[in-house]
């Protein structure tokens, strides 16, 4: 087995290795660190979780030890996709190298221009950025990229999931032809195969084995639900949600749940906050201290669940996962490994527990088609009050009263109930004595026919004329005082008297 005494790496790189903690080199650092510290272009077909952030940061800055930073021509380039994803890698540059003099410089976007011109203007040995960002820096002639020696792309598939594989060519251009490149990418689908034919110098390519097939540490399962009307179907995915939280009771320690979209992630971390549970969203419309803080309060243990999406949580290092759930099945096949790929990482155990209502059956076909396993069903712990599904069914949107049924289907199963069957959770309020309207939308939260205060009833019958004096005027708001409608009874009164 492969040593990284065996690696050529400089040895201040080697101690920074040993104070991290690493004992010998992931698949791909064995087989990226040699070609790239021998000066060849490099092609690694891994995804995050593999060691891949040190498969191309240990040989640069063994390699960028030997010379000097000028003034606004960096030495190097790592592009990255995302701020979060750019910010772990210039962590790991920290990391690896704190026996060195390097400087490094972060362009993100939520992060001051002006500092960040300040150290370029200097010099810096590493510049790592998201291409927006470097592009805005290069266009207001802060930047020359002529003294780039080393670029890096890191998680080219999601750059091209996002757009900006115009920018990544643009930025190649502006570099110089002789630059060594190293290219990292979890897929290799057509656009990205065309650029590193493109770029790329008979590269030495990497494949590490793909994260599905390294899943036996993972417990999968499925919930299929079915909703009980399709406008109810995300309050019933996000009760379920918690149903499932709880089912997993202590041994959910941390848990990052993904949904497919941005609105879904906001309104999911609310609704868990609500009903008590330690959440945050994490998504790319909040500020960049923000998601910085939510990440790093998931990380120190002090934020037990965070909500997120594939773009935002991609290539996040999060070590000690203990449960992933997919509030949807994602639309891509891919994103599903990279998302349970989160849990049970490093040999450590991890479950991962996906929704799917009968929209996203397709897409769960396409996920077990890749896996090539089917994702075991699990029973769900959360099904909607019986009485709301049994009156849904069998009364038409019309009709006035709901069907006759038994006292005990009359009464809907009340969520203690439902949590009685699941394990019990000391630190955070039960659902039923959690907030029942805020979160929910409008339509979501119109009380069930049944459940409709008499008030609504009597609005069906029109406003009561000689009514009591003290009753609302109906229709007219409650707040209508009543005198008003009691003179023209008086007066009518007085008619026919
Ligand atoms: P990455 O795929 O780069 O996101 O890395 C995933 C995790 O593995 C990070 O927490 C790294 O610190 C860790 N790591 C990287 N290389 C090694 C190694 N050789 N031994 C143990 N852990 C490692």
């Amino acid at each position: 087995m492969t040593k990284f005494s065996d690696l050529k790496l400089d040895p201040k790189v080697l101690k920074a290795i040993d104070d991290a903690g690493y004992e010998t080199p992931t698949p791909i650092q064995a087989g990226a660190i040699p070609p790239a510290l021998e000066g060849r272009d490099v092609l690694g077909i891994a995804q995050t979780g593999t060691g891949k952030t040190a498969s191309f940061t240990l040989p640069m800055i063994t390699l960028l030890g030997k010379g000097r930073a000028r003034a606004r021509m960096p030495r190097s380039l790592v592009l990255a996709p995302t701020r979060e994803l750019a910010a772990q890698v210039a962590e790991n540059f920290d990391t690896y190298t704190k026996h060195m003099k390097l400087t490094k410089a972060l362009l993100i976007g939520g992060v001051s221009f002006k500092e960040q011109d300040a150290l370029i203007d200097r010099g810096v040995d590493v510049l790592i950025a998201t291409p927006g960002r470097l592009l805005d820096h290069f266009e207001r002639g802060k930047l020359l990229l002529t003294g780039v020696q080393i670029m890096v792309v890191d998680e080219a598939d999601r750059m091209l999931d996002m757009g900006f594989i115009p920018d990544i060519e643009r930025i190649f251009s502006l570099t110089p032809f002789t630059r060594q490149t190293l290219f990292f990418s979890a897929t290799m689908a057509p656009e990205i195969e065309r650029i590193t034919n493109t770029f790329l110098s008979s590269p030495a390519k990497i494949e590490v084995a793909r994260q599905s097939t390294t899943s036996e540490t993972i417990t999968q399962g499925v919930v299929l639900y079915k909703p009980s009307r399709k406008d109810r179907q995300a309050s019933e995915k996000r009760n379920l949600l918690r149903a499932l939280i709880d089912r997993e009771g202590e041994a959910c320690t941390n848990a990052i749940v993904f949904c497919n979209r941005k609105s879904d992630v906001d309104i999911v971390a609310k609704s868990l906050v609500k009903y008590g549970y330690n959440a945050a969203p994490i998504h790319g419309d909040l500020d960049q201290s923000k998601r910085m803080e939510v990440l790093q309060g998931f990380r120190d243990g002090n934020l037990r669940i965070l909500c997120a999406s594939d773009v935002a949580a991609r290539g996040l290092d999060i070590p000690n996962v203990s449960h992933v759930f997919n509030f949807d099945v994602p639309n891509h096949p891919e994103d599903y490994v990279h998302r349970i790929g989160r849990t049970g990482r490093a040999g450590r155990k991890g479950t991962a527990l996906t929704i799917c209502v009968p929209s996203d059956e397709k897409q769960l076909a396409a996920v077990e088609a890749l896996v090539k396993q089917e994702v075991p069903r699990v029973e769900t712990p959360y099904a909607p009050p019986a009485g709301r599904r049994a009156a849904e069914e069998n009364a038409p949107e019309t009709a006035e009263k709901p069907a006759r049924r038994s006292r005990a289907e009359r009464k809907p199963r009340t969520p203690r109930a439902e949590q009685a069957e699941m394990a019990p959770r000391e630190d955070q309020p039960r659902r039923d004595e959690a907030p029942a309207r805020e979160e929910r939308p409008a339509r979501e939260d119109a009380p069930q026919r049944e459940e409709r205060p008499a008030r609504a009833e009597r609005s069906d019958r029109g406003p009561r004329r000689g009514g009591r004096r003290d009753e609302p005027v109906l229709g007219m708001g409650d707040h209508m005082p009543s005198f008003m409608a009691q003179s023209f009874d008086e007066r009518r009164q007085t008619a026919q008297g």
